[in-house]
């Protein structure tokens, strides 16, 4: 006789680019999700992808053991789980709520706070790896909390990744993936500044690109996007410059924050938060280029 098991209920909040596909794979795995997000095309989405969809986060987070959140913002989820939107409300205490959204760490450790008072405990899990990792269930997730929590994210964070780290204590995950995210957001800047010098050489912007990946001075960028997402003029990688620079200044408020003057991370900053005031609302993060590009003509 097969022994019968009861599948593990989660609500799944932020049905997004990431959040959608992510939630997905977390029921292809048998688990039994509840989806929400504002946006009822999303709600739409999941539930044709054969989830179940709720009206409110608070519905969706009922009697869940597992609150996974994957928002925009550290302010956004903070409302969600425990402001107006309240979504604990209705969670029974020793419930696990997992934050994979690229949040503040400051806020990371306040939340967690606000849960302990609850008999509620949290930990990180940002992700990285963009759509198409999160489509394939191969996203790199760097997880902080106490042992015994991250353990029970464990085998959840399995259906939605391939390679999960254990990144440190709590906050340790959000830290690692605003620092990763300015290490790439660097790597780009750097990227299509290349380009466009030696395109105005008269090089080929092509075959630039394919020197540099045969050589010491390739990263993500020239490997993965230039060709893909810029020099095609599709900037549509699925990763809005607006988180990007979010998760650069999340960075540099963090060196700040433990009084380390780091001088590429604050004008890193400072360049994509300028890009995100000149590009339009939703511009893709390989946008970066349009402004650079822009801005080199201005002088
Ligand atoms: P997205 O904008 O595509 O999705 C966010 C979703 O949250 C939207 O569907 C929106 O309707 C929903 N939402 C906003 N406020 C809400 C609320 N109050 N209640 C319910 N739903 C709400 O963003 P995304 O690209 O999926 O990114 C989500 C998070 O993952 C961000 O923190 C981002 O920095 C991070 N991230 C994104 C990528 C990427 O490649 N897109 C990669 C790694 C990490």
């Amino acid at each position: 006789m097969v022994e019968q098991t009861v599948a593990t209920k989660i609500a799944f909040i932020g049905l997004g680019r990431m959040g959608l596909p992510m939630a997905v794979n977390l029921v292809s795995a048998g688990y039994q999700v509840t989806g929400y997000d504002r946006s009822k095309e999303a709600c739409a989405a999941f539930a044709a992808k054969g989830g179940t969809a709720a009206d409110s986060a608070r519905a969706a987070a009922n009697g869940a053991e597992i609150v996974i959140t994957m928002l925009p913002t550290s302010g956004i989820v903070a409302s969600c789980l425990v402001g107006e939107e309240n979504a604990l409300a209705d969670v029974a205490p020793g419930a696990l709520v997992i934050d994979m959204s690229s949040s503040v760490p400051a806020d990371t450790l306040k939340l967690a706070e606000e849960l302990k008072a609850r008999g509620l405990s949290l930990v990180d899990a940002p992700v990285s790896g963009g759509v198409g990792k999160a489509i394939d269930g191969t996203l790199a997730i760097m997880v902080g909390g106490e042992a015994g929590d991250a353990a029970r994210a464990e085998p959840v964070l399995k259906a939605m990744g391939d390679r999960i780290f254990l990144a440190g204590k709590l906050g340790a995950g959000h830290v690692i993936k605003v620092l990763n995210n300015y290490v790439s957001a660097a790597g780009a800047l750097a990227a299509v500044e290349a380009l466009i010098v030696g395109r105005e050489f008269g090089l080929d912007e092509d075959v630039i690109t394919d020197i540099l990946n045969a050589s010491t001075g390739r990263n993500n960028t020239t490997e993965n996007k230039v060709k893909k997402f810029i020099l095609s003029g599709a900037f549509n990688s699925g990763f809005d410059l607006a988180l990007m620079s979010k998760d650069i200044g999340i960075a540099a408020g963090l060196a700040g924050d433990l009084g380390l003057d780091m001088k590429l991370l604050s004008r890193t900053s400072q360049e994509w938060n300028a890009a995100t005031e000149e590009l339009p609302a939703g511009a893709d993060h390989t946008e970066i280029y349009r402004y650079v590009d822009g801005g080199s003509r201005r002088g």
